[in-house]
């Protein structure tokens, strides 16, 4: 009997990693207590598997989205890449922004039960840093926006090297209107976590980055925002919480966030379980998801 109930506001579960192990690694889940697994899209195939888990499992419900890092390859499929259960054979639809936020839109409509964000997007100058990128990452940030306030569901935001264009794009596009979400995999100091969670109501997402060395403004930006900001995420199968990795893990999965819970609860100088069950009403609460049982 687990001790608390958990959810990854965060995973790629259908990736081959997790889905070529899919019921062992279930079980280790669910022997944790995650009771929901937010699988998110970074692309028009990718969504579509997420939105595929989540019709088969029933512990999972799906964002669709395009990741900042993917906004060059709309209507390219990559064979090396694009290896996920439940869409073998599938044809792209979209060559492009307008039709691929079209056909997200439209699979939103049928699928409204199940899709719960839309996202990940955002920005990502990491890999490349050009203005041709970012004119992208921007145009894709927006057409996001739209959907969340047009079907009231929350934004999925990734940032990584673009503290500032994630800031003035915030600055921009979301000041002044109705918009809720998270910053997944929260990797910024407490500064930025203040703005995000105190200008706009975001919730930070926090994962296996919080337990690696050298994160001490990330363990600051925790212990000074309050726990009510705070959702527990994985990012599977990547980013393994170093414990698990000490012991050999070598792919995440959302049956390790357990000690990210007990991370945080040091941290904030919480009860692990009391700081648990706040975390997993944040998590219901940022995508509107009533009680599992
Ligand atoms: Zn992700």
């Amino acid at each position: 009997m687990m001790a608390y109930r958990i959810i990854d506001t965060h995973t790629h579960s259908y990736f081959p990693a997790i889905a070529a192990d899919q019921e062992s690694i279930f079980a280790d889940c669910d022997r944790a207590g995650v009771e929901y697994q937010i699988q998110i899209g970074c692309d028009e195939i990718s969504s579509l598997a997420a939105l595929d888990l989540a019709k088969k499992h029933k512990p999972s419900r799906a964002t669709l989205g395009l990741h900042p890092c993917d906004v060059k390859n709309v209507g390219v499929k990559n064979p090396e890449y694009h290896r996920y259960a439940g869409v073998e054979g599938y044809q792209m639809r979209a060559k492009n922004f307008d039709q691929l936020f079209d056909l997200f839109a439209e699979i939103f409509e049928r699928n409204s039960e199940l899709v719960v964000g839309f996202g990940e997007t955002g920005f990502d100058l990491y890999h490349e840093d050009s203005p041709e990128i970012f004119a992208l990452q921007s145009e894709s940030f927006i057409r996001h926006i739209d959907l969340c306030q047009c079907y009231d569901r929350p934004l999925i935001v990734h940032t990584r090297n673009a503290r500032y264009q994630t800031l003035s794009a915030f600055e921009k596009e979301i000041r002044g209107k109705n918009i809720r979400g998270v910053i997944h995999c929260f990797s910024e100091d407490l500064e930025f976590a203040q703005i995000m969670t105190q200008e706009y109501g975001f919730f930070l997402g926090i994962g296996g980055v919080l337990t690696y060395n050298r994160t001490e403004k990330i363990r600051e930006a925790v212990l000074n925002t309050p726990i009510e900001y705070l959702v527990t995420e994985t990012d599977s199968p990547f980013l393994v919480p170093r414990k698990a990795k000490n012991k050999g893990a070598r792919i995440n999965h959302p049956g390790r966030i357990p000690e990210i819970i007990e991370l945080i609860a040091e941290i904030k100088g919480m009860k692990t379980v009391a700081c648990a069950e706040i975390l997993w009403e944040n998590g219901l609460r940022l995508f509107s998801l009533g009680n599992a049982d």
